[in-house]
This record gives C-alpha cells, sequence and structure tokens, in this order.
C-alpha cells in the first residue's frame, strides 16, 4: 500500500511538473509551460485572457545530442523579481530601469539534465535563453555545435504581418548580401516565407481580438501587436533569422554560403553555454516597441569605454554627390560646412585612399580638427566574403593589419569608423564584429556599420559602438526614384521596429530637392522639408550622418537649416503617441538638456488631421511649430493638446 501511494504521488509529482506558468509582475502576462506528448518541451503565453503566441516547441538538436524530443520538464526554479538599470548614452534614452520576474526550468532526458530555459518576464516583454549542460552530463564533452533549434513562434489564425524579408546569401551589389536592405510589407497575410528564406528581425504581428459585445453596441476588436526579436549575440553564436510555415515562425540560421561561403551556419558552444535572448514585446498599441529596453535589459557591456565618446550631427558628401566628391577639395569644402552648422563631424566615404591618399589624409583631419570637426572615414570590411572594388579594403579584416591601420588612425586623429559590406550572420561573422569593435575601443575609434547585420544589444555591450544600418537606407533615395516616392513609409515603421530595437545609420534628412550636386537633376524628394526636420528626430542614432549639402545655405528654407543647426542627436527620453506601419506616426524625444521634440510623418495619400497630447509641455507655454511649409510660433492650450493636418508626405516638429 505504501508502495503503491508513492507510486501515484510520484506520477502526480511528473504530471505538475511538466506544467509552469511564468507571470510578469502585473500578472498580465503568462508564459505556460507543457511537455507534448512526443516530449518535445512547448511554450504559450498569453496576454490578459488571449492567446497571443500559440502552443510552440522548443529545444535544441546538437553535435552531443538531439534534445528537440524524448524530455521531461525536470524541475523549475524559484521565480524571482529582477530589478535593474543602467545608462545608454548612446542609445534611444539615456537611463532605463526594468523589473521583470526571472524564472529557470530545466528539461531533462531520463535523470540527465538537457538543457535549462531561462525565462524573463517584464509587464511588456518575455524574453528566453537556453543553457545546454555538458552532453547528459557527460563530463568529457566540453563543448559542441547546435546544428538547429526547435524554437518556434506560432501566430494565431488571421495574425497580420510586417516583416523584411531576409536576402540571398552574396547576392546584391558585389556579393555583398544580406544586408537587411529589402522592403518591408504592411499587414500581410500570414503564410509566406519571404523571397524563400524567410524573414530578418526584428518582426512585428497585428493580432486582432474580438471584444466581447457591449450591449447594443456592435462587437470591437482589439490590437494587440507582437515584436520579435532577440538580443545578446556576439562572438559566441551566430545572428538568427526567421523562417515561415503556415503560421508557424521559427529560429533559422544562417546560410551555408553567407560570408563567401567560410564558416559554419551552425553555431559552436563551449559547455555549460548559453544561446542569445530571444525577444518577445507585447502591448495593445505600439508604444511598448517603440519604448522598448529589452535589447540591453538582458547583456552587459563586454568592456569598459577607453574613454569618453562624443556624439554629434555629422555632414556625408556622398549621399548627394556620390563617389566623385571623394576628393580633397570637395571634402574640404564639407569640413567648412560643418563648421558653418557646428556640427561635429564629416564622415569621408569610399575612395580616400586613392583619392586622396594617407599623407593628404592626414593634412585634412588636421584641418577638420582646426574647425572643431572630427572625422570619420569609410572603410570595406573585406576580406573574402565580397567583391565590392571600393578601398580601403584588406585593412581590417584580421589582427595585424588592423592593428597597424587602427594605430595610424589614432595618430591621425581620426574619431570613428565606418566599416561597409560585412553581410553575413555567421558566428565568424559575429566574431569579425566583435573583434572590430573591440580593437577599436582600444585607439579611441567609434564604430558604424554598414551593409550588415541588425545590432542586437549592442549599444551597451560594446561602449564605442554607434550604429548599423540594417535597413533600407537613404542610398536608395539617391539611387532610385521608387524608393522616393515611397520614403514616407519606412518613416512610419522604424521609430517602432527597426529603430526601436537599435541605433539606425538611415542617413536622411535631405534638403536637396534633387539628388545631385547640382540639385537640379536626378532623383528627387517628393517629401517636405518639415518631414526631413521630423525624421531627424524619428530617426535615431546617436551619429547622425545627414543627407544636408552645402548648397543648402542658399536653396533650403533658413528655418529648416537653423532647425538642423541644433538638433540634438543624444536623448533622455522617449514618448510614443500614435501612429500605425505604413499609414503615420506621431512620437517624442526628450533631448538631453531637456528639450522635448514631437515630430510626426504622413504617409497617407490624403492629408491627416490628428490630436497630439503636448503633456511634455506646459499649458501656456510657447512652442515652435513647424508644419506645411514653414514655422509659426503657438501657444500650447489648457488642454495641453494641439490639432494639426500632416499634409501627404509631409511632416510636423513641435519643440
Ligand atoms: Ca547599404
Amino acid at each position: 500500500m505504501r508502495k503503491l501511494l508513492f507510486a501515484v504521488s510520484g506520477l502526480l509529482l511528473t504530471l505538475s511538473m511538466n506544467a509552469q506558468t511564468i507571470s510578469s509582475p502585473d500578472g498580465n502576462i503568462k508564459v505556460n509551460l507543457s511537455v507534448n506528448s512526443e516530449g518535445t518541451p512547448c511554450y504559450n503565453i498569453t496576454y490578459g485572457d488571449v492567446v497571443v503566441i500559440q502552443d510552440s516547441p522548443l529545444g535544441l538538436a546538437t553535435t552531443v545530442g538531439d534534445f528537440t524530443k524524448g524530455l521531461t520538464l525536470k524541475s523549475a526554479g524559484e521565480s524571482k523579481l529582477v530589478e535593474g538599470s543602467y545608462d545608454l548614452t548612446n542609445g534611444k534614452k539615456a537611463h532605463f530601469t526594468f523589473a521583470a520576474n526571472e524564472q529557470t526550468v530545466t528539461y531533462a532526458r531520463g535523470n540527465n539534465a538537457a538543457f535549462d530555459v531561462t525565462f524573463h518576464v517584464d509587464n511588456n516583454n518575455v524574453a528566453f535563453r537556453y543553457m545546454m549542460y555538458k552532453a547528459g552530463n557527460r563530463q568529457d564533452r566540453l563543448s559542441c555545435m547546435v546544428n538547429s533549434e526547435s524554437t518556434t513562434f506560432t501566430m494565431p489564425q488571421g495574425t497580420k504581418t510586417f516583416l523584411c524579408p531576409q536576402m540571398g546569401p552574396q547576392g546584391g551589389f558585389a556579393r555583398t548580401a544580406p544586408s537587411y536592405e529589402t522592403y518591408y510589407e504592411y499587414d500581410a497575410e500570414m503564410g509566406k516565407n519571404g523571397q524563400g528564406r524567410g524573414y530578418t528581425f526584428p518582426a512585428l504581428f497585428r493580432e486582432e481580438v474580438q471584444l466581447p459585445a457591449a450591449k447594443k453596441k456592435a462587437p470591437q476588436t482589439q490590437n494587440i501587436w507582437v515584436m520579435l526579436c532577440e538580443t545578446g549575440v556576439d562572438g559566441t553564436y551566430c545572428a538568427s533569422r526567421l523562417v515561415c510555415k503556415n503560421n508557424q515562425y521559427s529560429i533559422a540560421y544562417p546560410e551555408d554560403a553567407e560570408f563567401g561561403g567560410v564558416g559554419t551556419s551552425a553555431p559552436g558552444i563551449m559547455l555549460p553555454g548559453y544561446t542569445p535572448w530571444r525577444t518577445i514585446t507585447i502591448g495593445t498599441s505600439l508604444k511598448p516597441m517603440a519604448e522598448t529596453s529589452i535589447m540591453w535589459d538582458l547583456v552587459k557591456p563586454r568592456y569598459e569605454a577607453s574613454q569618453n565618446y562624443k556624439y554629434g550631427r555629422s555632414v556625408w558628401s556622398w549621399i548627394i554627390r556620390m563617389d566623385a566628391s571623394c576628393n580633397y577639395d570637395e571634402q574640404k569644402e564639407y569640413i567648412d560646412f560643418a563648421a558653418n552648422l557646428g556640427w561635429e563631424y564629416i564622415l569621408i566615404d569610399a575612395l580616400w585612399d586613392t583619392n586622396i591618399g594617407y599623407e593628404r589624409m592626414e593634412e585634412l583631419v588636421k584641418y577638420a580638427r582646426s574647425k572643431n570637426v572630427g572625422v570619420y572615414l569609410w572603410y570595406n570590411s573585406n576580406g573574402y566574403w565580397n567583391d565590392a572594388p571600393q578601398g580601403p579594403r584588406g585593412k581590417l579584416h584580421l589582427m595585424i593589419e588592423r592593428h597597424k591601420e587602427m594605430a595610424w588612425l589614432k595618430k591621425a586623429g581620426v574619431k570613428g569608423l565606418k566599416i561597409d559590406f560585412v553581410g553575413s550572420d555567421k558566428q565568424q561573422t559575429m566574431q569579425l564584429y566583435e573583434e572590430i569593435m573591440a580593437d577599436a575601443n582600444d585607439y579611441g575609434l567609434e564604430i558604424i556599420f554598414h551593409g550588415c547585420t541588425l545590432p542586437r544589444g549592442w549599444e551597451r555591450m560594446y561602449p564605442n559602438f554607434v550604429a548599423c544600418e540594417a535597413v533600407r537606407a537613404s542610398e536608395n533615395l539617391s539611387f532610385g526614384q521608387h524608393d522616393n516616392d515611397i520614403e514616407a513609409l519606412a518613416a512610419t515603421i522604424h521609430p517602432v521596429l527597426r529603430n526601436a530595437v537599435g541605433n539606425m545609420d538611415f542617413g536622411g534628412s535631405a534638403l536637396n530637392k534633387y539628388y545631385s550636386k547640382n540639385n537640379q537633376r536626378g532623383n528627387h524628394r517628393v517629401t517636405s522639408d518639415v518631414y526631413a526636420l521630423a525624421t531627424a528626430i524619428l530617426f535615431q542614432t546617436p551619429v547622425q550622418n545627414f543627407a544636408l549639402a552645402p548648397n543648402n545655405l542658399t536653396d533650403a528654407p533658413a528655418w529648416a537649416i537653423d532647425f538642423m543647426k541644433a538638433v540634438p542627436t543624444t536623448w533622455k527620453d522617449i514618448n510614443y503617441i500614435d501612429g500605425y506601419p505604413g499609414k503615420f506616426i506621431v512620437m517624442a524625444r526628450q533631448a538631453t538638456n531637456g528639450n522635448w521634440y514631437v515630430a510626426g510623418v504622413n504617409a497617407n495619400k490624403e492629408p491627416l488631421t490628428v490630436t497630439i497630447p503636448l503633456k511634455m509641455f506646459s499649458a501656456g507655454q510657447s512652442v515652435k511649430l513647424y508644419l506645411n511649409n514653414g514655422v509659426t510660433t503657438t501657444t500650447v492650450s489648457k488642454k495641453q493638446t494641439i490639432t494639426v493636418t500632416i499634409p501627404s508626405n509631409g511632416g510636423v516638429v513641435i519643440c
């Protein structure tokens, strides 16, 4: 009898242990764990009463064992409240605080622990990562490769998607892809798999929930927004993408052909070892996405900043005048232009090594310094992974040459590098990114990457990191008219998606009518000058390579130039107000000096009338209103709101 009792209680224990729930501090988000009949760990996520992620598998297939099925939930640690705060002067907000419940559960095969999953759940975000044990407790295996991951996000039927298709490996210009530069799709149906290769992070979904019909009222629907991303990706793992089958979005590793085919698709890890964190941001509006700190809450600085890095505004001749402008005289003209604007930097783009040369570059940097302008220099990242002919080439991909080059850069007084064409998400590439940033820090250099991956927590992990492109950026406005025709679309999505998870080197805010030196020919802007000012606020990165040109001092409105002379690039706070990707956006940022900037853009074909809450200003306060084709001064009303009509392809700024 006693034996039987033991057996029954043991069974009950097993049954109850296979289910587990982790809740957010406010109890609104719940991660519900189970193990299915095949022994595959599963999770779902509820938000209030709504299932926002349906039952989805977890698991890892590794070279030391297939841990995707035949598992039990062996034990669950205590759920504990984790609180933290940190500064992020190079990020979208100077100081973040967070509070989340964390719990670690252990999955096992038989008596042997296979992996832990740690869940971190705050009031708008769920994050989780795996920790692989030494294989089945075999003490002789201290490393493995993770061949694939079962992690899936199963979306409810009817969910709409806002996704950026993954680019093919070794495609694009001179084998430089993938580089996160395709067009977003807006409100698209599920089921497609991008261009056959899935989608890049971050990924946004809109779920429609029927609310119970109020008496005598028609049933209402409520949007629930879900953003997927990952963070903490460094040289210890690869970056991932999402592949889609029906309504299931699963983690996939890079493609074999990336990075010139060199380096494995599967990451290798030490044992015990961790995967990056997969993150899920949830809300009834896009505010939790725009304002999320989940990318940085879960990572730590990988090294100390070698100095107090400075940020600011930068001129950049290439965007308007292209390769031909990379010569001594025109760069000197742009240095004078930066000085005239009171801006901090100039970015000297590709081909300076041959068109200007190292010796004359030293003179140019010295001249810039005499004008209080810091110099960023462009570099090709290659290497064996692209055929882009622009130089300098072969200077950064190997350690010995890199140290020689960086020693020269430091001696010359260069402040930062823009490193282009690093198209791969393999672990080998992540190691290169990390090594470049760590070495650059030793020489006091800030780093911008272009034609590259998405930064995944890098603003906090690498203190000299400034930004990645990882977006269909302003160069495409120079290259083709179509991108101009749909320019405003991008401004409505980036602040709540791409730019919400990491600094974005877009390089925009052109005041030229045409993308050419004489401002008479070439692809032309369909957006207004106020739009250019609005995106200077909406698009965030601490060193902004703006597309202004010297001719704008005489051919652009004085009010626009005056605004750009004073525009900030570092921020104390952020306040998402309203929007819908593909239609419009209104949000506010508070500059480090305390001044608030409200910025909006309308991508609709028709003018849009919006009422904007102005709680960041006091009633009766005098503010500047940039709208239509000029600036006026207005007084904040008692109700602290303002109603404005934003033109199609236009913007609004209140500061
Ligand atoms: Ca690019």
